[in-house]
């Protein structure tokens, strides 16, 4: 492929990923940026392997290794479940992030091209940047991994005198930075470039390690700004313009997700990278442990099922609970029922319900629920007074009143789906244990509350049925 050819082909891919981001910010035209992804990503694929810097021999190498990294990615999505996707998503950041590392350590010992004075300087912080960039996004996103997975505790690892700690190690990369850039021989720039990567080895931990579980939301779209920017990295490394373009485009989408995210959560971004921020100054996070701290009331799937067919308006709120039981297609067969017999039924969306940006509208956008009555919280939390029925479906942190009225709570100042404040709030779950944050929820012993005990699809089936009957 000709010089312009290539040239060509990364403008056009670029415009389809512009087109991409576009469409993917809105679910109705989700499927049409998914495709222009798709089609975007091949376009760019092909121009570098056929480009005019790759030689003859070695496309055979480029198309092994795509070979095996293409047959492990069909292998992990097909297997991976929709409740996994977060975890996922974070073991893809990290291998971006290893990859810059890793594109950095060739760079520099790469020495068929001689760089010298001013273009030598800039070439090294590229490849000094993009290592620190690839480090921190790669231990950074495993724990995250962690922490997604339930394999590392959510309460924030809070180490005495982390700042100093965090300011100590960047003082040591800007040294480092500086004697890199002046390093006489080869061996002495790795050995800064090995002490700087352990630094941001350890920055990457340290950093998500010390973020309480209500505030992993915006560490998740923080850790995807990160692994955008480390591709651009390896962009300016490798010379190479569009994955410079795409790592920025990358990098500043999931700047803006976690600047939303914050918002969302009412929380201060530098505070939360910060660490700690929500522990109310080193209050203990209470951990589930099943036992109630009040007096709950049960309700059967028949009773819920008669309080709705009374009802003239409904808010369903779903959460976490609702991806793990697969329970989307019954609540929207619930759904259809009741629109069918004249009930309003809206559903809430917080915007850190799930494990990941956007799970329940992936989810109930999979069980073809219509748009027009998927609501952001911000539309729909006034509406919960002329609401008779409010049912919160395996979530527990973003309905959570202690959000609001208790301010030593974790997750306080949190904005939150106010069912409470419904006629009568039904909650599905399969046990008293606390969310992903760790807390208590007073909601449950609310004298208006009903508890609907078990797993979500099957109390959901049963409460079908009654309706049916
Ligand atoms: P929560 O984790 O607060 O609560 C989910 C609830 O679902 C649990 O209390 C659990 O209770 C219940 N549950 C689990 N499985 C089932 C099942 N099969 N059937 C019925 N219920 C079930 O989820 P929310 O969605 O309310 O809140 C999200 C939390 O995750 C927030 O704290 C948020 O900060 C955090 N988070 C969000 C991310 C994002 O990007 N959206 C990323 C990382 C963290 P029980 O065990 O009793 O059934």
């Amino acid at each position: 492929m000709s010089a312009n050819l290539s040239v060509a082909a990364y403008i056009g891919a670029t415009i389809l990923f512009i087109l991409s981001l576009g469409g993917l910010s809105n679910p109705e035209t989700s499927r049409r940026g998914n495709l222009y992804g798709i089609v975007g990503m091949t376009l760019a694929v092909l121009a570098t392997v056929f480009g005019p810097r790759v030689t003859l021999a070695g496309i055979p190498w480029i198309v092994g290794a795509m070979v095996v990294g293409g047959s492990i990615g069909l292998y992990a999505a097909k297997k991976v479940q929709m409740t996994q996707m977060p975890e996922l998503v974070a073991l893809m950041h990290s291998l971006v992030g290893l990859a810059a590392c890793l594109v950095g350590f060739a760079s520099y010992i790469d020495t068929s091209i001689v760089f010298s004075g001013a273009e030598k300087a800039i070439h090294e912080l590229e490849i000094y940047v993009g290592i620190y960039i690839g480090a921190v996004t790669f231990s950074g996103s495993i724990i995250a991994f962690g922490k997604l997975s339930g394999k590392i505790g959510g309460k924030p690892m809070l180490l005495p005198a982390r700042h100093w700690l965090n300011l100590a190690g960047a003082l040591i990369v800007i040294y480092c930075a500086y004697a890199f850039v002046q390093a006489e021989t080869m061996s002495a720039g790795m050995a800064l470039l090995l002490v700087m990567t352990l630094i941001g080895l350890l920055f990457g931990i340290h950093m998500v390690m010390a973020i309480g579980g209500a505030d992993m939301p915006v560490v998740v779209s923080m850790l995807n700004s990160y692994s955008g920017w480390a591709a651009a990295a390896t962009g300016f490394m490798l010379s190479n313009d569009l994955l410079i373009v795409v790592g920025a485009l990358v990098g500043s989408s999931g700047a803006i997700l976690s600047y939303i995210m914050c918002r969302a959560m009412n929380r201060n971004f530098i505070s939360v990278i910060a660490g700690g921020f929500g522990t109310g100054g080193g209050t203990v996070v209470k951990q589930a442990d099943g036992e109630p701290a009040g007096e709950v009331t049960a309700i059967s799937a028949p009773e819920t099922a008669e309080l709705l067919r009374e009802a003239r308006n409904v808010i369903i709120v779903p959460g976490y609970g609702m991806a793990v039981a697969q329970a989307q297609h019954t609540v929207y067969e619930i759904t259809q029922l009741l629109r069918e017999k004249g009930v309003n039924v809206r559903f809430g969306i917080h915007p850190v319900a799930g494990r990941m940006p956007g799970h329940m509208n992936v989810l109930l956008a999979e069980a073809k629920v219509p748009y027009d009555i998927v609501m952001e919280m911000d539309e729909l939390n006034e509406d919960f007074p002329a609401t008779d029925v409010s049912i919160v479906i395996g979530a527990n942190d973003i309905v959570n009143p202690a959000a609001e009225d208790d301010p030593a709570s974790p997750i306080a100042g949190m904005p939150v789906l106010q069912v409470w404040k419904a006629k009568t709030s039904i909650v599905m779950k399969r046990s008293m244990a606390s969310g992903y944050a760790g807390v208590d929820n007073p909601l449950f012993y609310k004298e208006n509350n009903r508890m609907l005990f078990g797993d979500a699809k099957k109390m959901l089936d049963e409460v079908l049925a009654a309706l049916k009957a």
